[in-house]
């Protein structure tokens, strides 16, 4: 087993070493494991996420630097140090010099301590277990054993948990056997597997086992937001951030907020009232928008068939819109075929992209009109020259061509109307 010198400290950054072997990566991608004798190097475990770094061998003029991209724990304890790139590959028994990240393992420390005492806060307020933690690149997470965990419950844990903080309470380690730990009552106790357990306590608030890096005080977390929470399988989420992150969140939320205001000319708690008064404005502008189109459409329809005399008991409208789209030249087609006069309408639009809509008046017997047309048949008649594609029924079809093929279609309402004899 490699010996772990986060274990002692979370703060050891540095630390010498002696390669005790270098397992050539067996799996894609291809990688290079290094494990050494002794390591500072946290691996992915408990919901914690690895460490990175550098490893430089010392043996030689000191200039190998190799990038340690992820740590991992084999199953007979000893980690195993990936390299990025396997060049200068060290070999057993050489002397290397460890350098974490310690921004990074900062970062990851106020996550996980931060994650004690929300779990805590949950289990001490509304006896909710936590039951999973999960930490990302930009929030993490706790899974609660709740169905159901409300808005004043989020806010409670989050003020019980930052008092905790604020406090600025101790964060002891100690190890004890597991008969020991059983008569502690600990918050969680791991699944039956060591004989001795290393113990987190921050000072009369919580304990459990965890092989974690945290902070030596909880002050150390700085602050701990919540954020959203939502019901998933095994209970709800609670999403939150620490420390940096919840600098960084609350930064990251301000900018866009106060981008609204602006947009607004607006304060930012005023942001909320004045989206509801936008979506309602839209609201109304679109049904005006759209009764005036109705009402437009219906004069143009009118217009059209006054001036057109009836052809075999019909009248047929011929018409390109080169500035309105489909769904008007759809409109003003079943505006035209619903006056009660028997009608055909052949309509386009040129707007890009470009489309057709055959309608006729639907009659009560063939005979009303003299030689009916399918309407459906017809479309697809005339795009097939095109290479467009559409359809419909006898009364009423829909198609369009190609968006920029540069066709013709008041050349394609042309044919359709010779077809059907106009
Ligand atoms: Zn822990």
């Amino acid at each position: 087993m490699t010996k772990r010198l986060y274990y002692d400290s979370s703060e050891i950054h540095e630390f010498d070493s002696v390669v005790v072997d270098v397992a050539p990566g067996s799996s894609a991608p291809l990688r290079t494991g290094v494990i050494l004798r002794e390591t500072a190097f946290y691996p992915t475990s408990g919901g914690q996420v690895h460490d990175t770094g550098w490893l430089t061998l010392t043996g030689n003029d000191g200039d190998d630097r190799l990038r340690v991209s992820e740590v991992a724990e084999a199953e007979d304890g000893r980690i195993v140090h990936y390299l990025e790139a396997p060049v200068g590959l060290p070999l057993a028994g050489a002397a290397v010099h460890g350098s974490i990240d310690a921004e990074r393992r900062r970062d990851h420390m106020q996550q996980h301590s931060g994650q004690h005492v929300l779990s805590a806060a949950f289990l001490e307020l509304y006896q909710m277990p936590t039951v999973s933690f999960h930490m990302g690149d930009d929030y993490c997470s706790i899974d609660l054993a709740a169905p159901l965990v409300s808005l004043e419950q989020i806010i409670e844990a989050e003020k019980r948990a930052n008092q905790i903080v604020f406090e600025n309470r101790p964060v002891r380690v100690r190890y004890v056997s597991r008969a020991e730990a059983e008569k502690l009552g600990l918050r969680k106790l791991p699944p039956a597997e060591r004989d001795e357990l290393r113990l987190i306590e921050i000072a009369d608030f919580d304990l459990s086992a965890c092989g974690g890096t945290h902070v030596a005080a909880s002050g150390q977390i700085g602050s701990i937001l919540l954020r959203k929470s939502e019901k998933v399988r095994q209970g709800t989420r609670v999403e939150f951030v620490c420390g940096g992150r919840a600098i960084g969140m609350a930064r990251r939320d301000y900018g866009a907020l106060s981008e609204a205001a602006g947009l607004f000319s607006a304060q930012l708690w005023d942001v909320p009232e004045q989206i509801r008064k936008s979506v309602e404005e839209s609201k109304l502008l679109r049904k005006q928008k759209n009764d005036a189109l109705d009402e437009l459409a219906e004069a143009m329809a009118l217009a059209e068939l006054h001036s057109q005399s009836e052809t075999n008991g019909r009248k047929v409208v011929v018409r390109t819109f080169s500035d309105r789209d489909i769904n008007f030249a759809k409109l003003f087609a079943q505006k035209v075929t619903r006056t009660g006069t028997p009608a055909v309408a052949l309509v386009a639009s040129a707007v890009d992209p470009p489309g057709l809509v055959f309608a006729q008046t639907t009659a009560q017997t063939p005979v009303q009109m003299g030689a009916p047309a399918d309407m459906g048949a017809l479309l697809k008649q005339v795009l097939s020259s095109v290479g467009g594609r559409g359809g419909g029924s006898r009364d009423f079809a829909q198609g369009g061509v190609p968006a920029g093929a540069n066709i013709n279609v008041e050349q394609l309402l042309r044919e359709a109307a010779a077809t059907i004899g106009s």
